[in-house]
């Protein structure tokens, strides 16, 4: 299949994308990646009169440490976080997810901000950002907004964005130093979108969890937090440190039970909303584990 006919505009600036933006009465659409757009334009999904092509905007490719927060620039590629990006456990859960990002021609072309702006609630960077709270930063004709992940995703494939507003970055803050994190899913074929996928990212002080995260995706219109559970787990003391015991440690199992009851799970053709419960309760219990054990 072809796209539908559209008018293509390459821009050098952020600045020079949001006018365009602007001028194409929300008939434009960004390309990023094109790891999702292309193929929707192909079938015919997808049929935007303009696009807006932002591959050469150098501002935009860029990672930024500001000590507490790690300003991800909306064109690094997925394949950027491959490698640990930071010393810290955010560095190591950004590469955890990484790996399962499609396959490894999506992750050297496709981009974190393309993954928020397509809002798949399966996407694994939807999730990440979710369980950190992270900031989107869009800029539109009115100037620059702050979009807090918990605001910024309202359904499949909807997010908070304006037609005419370019997404810029998402600021991430980094958990302490000591923190520990998990990230588990389960997809049919390897490369494949996640079916449930669970993250976890576990403050600890003085041996025991002062807070605990927990995002899931594939489960619902968008990702989710399972407050309930996090809540199970502040004030409990961290399993003895051999992975062999936490895999016993009835706090966590308790934890992963909630949480596959609190969430309102959806069901289709690749899995029942009962089954995606069973899931999350496994792949809960699963990342916490592999938190403890680090
Ligand atoms: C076979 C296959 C398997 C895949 N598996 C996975 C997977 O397992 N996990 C996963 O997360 N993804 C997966 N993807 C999707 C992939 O990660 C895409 O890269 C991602 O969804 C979109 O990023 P992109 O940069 O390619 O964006 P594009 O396709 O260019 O754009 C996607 C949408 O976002 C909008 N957009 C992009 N950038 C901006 C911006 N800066 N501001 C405003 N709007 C913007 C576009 O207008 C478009 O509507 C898969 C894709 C394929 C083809």
């Amino acid at each position: 299949m072809k796209p539908a006919r559209f008018d293509y505009h390459q821009v050098r600036t952020a600045a020079e994308a949001v006018s365009v933006l602007a001028q194409s009465g929300g008939e434009a659409k960004v390309l990023a990646g094109g790891q999702s757009l292309v193929p929707a334009m192909n079938f015919r999904l997808a049929r935007p009169e303009v696009l807006v092509d932002i591959n050469r905007v150098a501002e935009l490719d860029r990672l930024t440490d500001e000590g507490e927060i790690l300003r991800v620039g909306s064109m690094v590629r997925h394949a950027a976080f491959e490698r640990p990006v930071d010393d810290g456990p955010l560095g190591r859960l950004l590469s955890m997810a990484a790996r399962h990002v499609g396959h490894l021609p999506i992750r050297i072309r496709g981009t974190f901000g393309g993954s928020l702006a397509h809002a798949d609630p399966a996407a694994e960077w939807c999730v990440i950002a979710r369980l950190l709270d992270a900031e989107m930063v869009a800029a539109g004709p009115g100037g620059d907004r702050r979009i807090p992940a918990s605001e910024f995703f309202h359904t499949v494939f909807t997010t908070a964005l304006e037609p005419d507003e370019l997404l810029i970055e998402a600021r991430l803050p980094k958990p302490s130093p000591s923190a520990k994190v998990g990230f588990k899913q389960f997809s049919r074929r390897a490369g494949d979108f996640a079916l449930t996928m669970a993250a976890a990212v576990v403050e600890v002080r003085g041996g025991e969890i002062a807070e605990a995260r927990i995002a899931l995706g594939g489960v619902s219109d968008r990702p989710v937090r399972a407050p309930g559970a996090e809540e199970m787990l502040r004030g409990r003391p961290l399993p003895p440190s051999s992975s062999s015991s936490s895999s016993s440690y009835t706090a966590f199992a308790d934890a992963a039970e909630h949480a596959s009851g609190e969430v309102e799970t959806i069901g289709d053709i690749h899995g029942s909303a009962r089954y995606r419960r069973d899931l999350i309760r496994v792949l809960t219990r699963r990342a916490l584990e592999q938190a403890a054990a680090q």
